[in-house]
């Protein structure tokens, strides 16, 4: 095994261990959370690399660079999911590669990609994307929709051919405890749920915080810096 692919598979062990025992910390089944590895800024080769390690599920949030590695990485059958935000002119690209969109934040982007979907003959799994900032909503930039939004666009998600609604998303807000945020996430997960019942997903939890999320019933963690190791500086 070449250097960087030990270093990949000792953290990628690691990660795998927190999960596991967050899982057990909170009593729930072992193998419940699935991890999606964030491999922005980080060459084709160590997706590759993470492919022979058993990923399945990689994360990038730039569609340029995702489309350059979902190319380059065919035939590995991985699943590709977008986390980062979706301009409305790049839904075309990000339909033809992401098997699901993490970030799925307004109304205005839910017919373009609906339809990028159905004219690349595929079906992206869609979470909405909720803002957790207490204060502001928006404030950190970081996208996500006002809770009160949720609902109108997780109906509009489910309504759309093209595109299937998998549940809610979302990034920890800084400067307040992850535990608070995730714990007002799971409460909208439980609502969009109540109108969705197949809507079971709940994307949530990075590097430094997926055991608070994995506690507020996270089924899918997205990990980067903690398997790939430190960004390199974005270009
Ligand atoms: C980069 C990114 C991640 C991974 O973050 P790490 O802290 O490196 O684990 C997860 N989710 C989103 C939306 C991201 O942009």
């Amino acid at each position: 095994m070449s250097g960087r692919a030990q270093e990949l598979a000792d953290r990628l062990a690691a990660v795998r261990g927190r999960i596991g025992a967050a899982e057990r910390a909170c009593g729930r089944p072992p193998g419940g959370v699935r991890l999606v590895v964030v491999t922005k800024f980080f060459p084709a080769s160590d997706v590759r690399l993470l492919a022979g390690l058993g990923v399945e599920d990689v994360g990038e949030s730039r569609d340029q660079e995702a489309a350059a590695k979902a190319a380059e990485c065919a035939g590995l059958g991985l699943r590709w999911h977008f986390v980062g935000q979706v301009q409305t002119n790049k839904a075309r690209s990000v339909a033809r590669y992401a098997d699901a969109v993490h970030s799925l934040d307004r109304l205005r982007l839910v017919g373009p990609l609906g339809r990028a979907a159905t004219g690349a003959g595929r079906q992206v799994g869609c979470f909405v994307q909720v803002c957790l900032d207490a204060a502001a909503p928006g404030a950190s930039g970081r996208g996500g929709a006002a809770p009160d939004d949720v609902p109108a666009l997780a109906d509009a998600v489910a309504g759309t051919a093209g595109l299937r609604l998998l549940g809610v998303m979302a990034v920890a807000p800084l400067g307040e405890e992850p535990d608070r945020a995730f714990a007002r996430l799971r409460a909208l997960a439980e609502r969009v749920r109540g109108d969705h019942p197949g809507a079971v997903e709940v994307s949530a939890g990075m590097s430094g915080d997926l055991e608070q999320a994995v506690a507020h019933g996270a089924t899918l963690v997205r990990v980067g810096g903690a398997i790939l190791g430190p960004r390199p500086a974005a270009r």
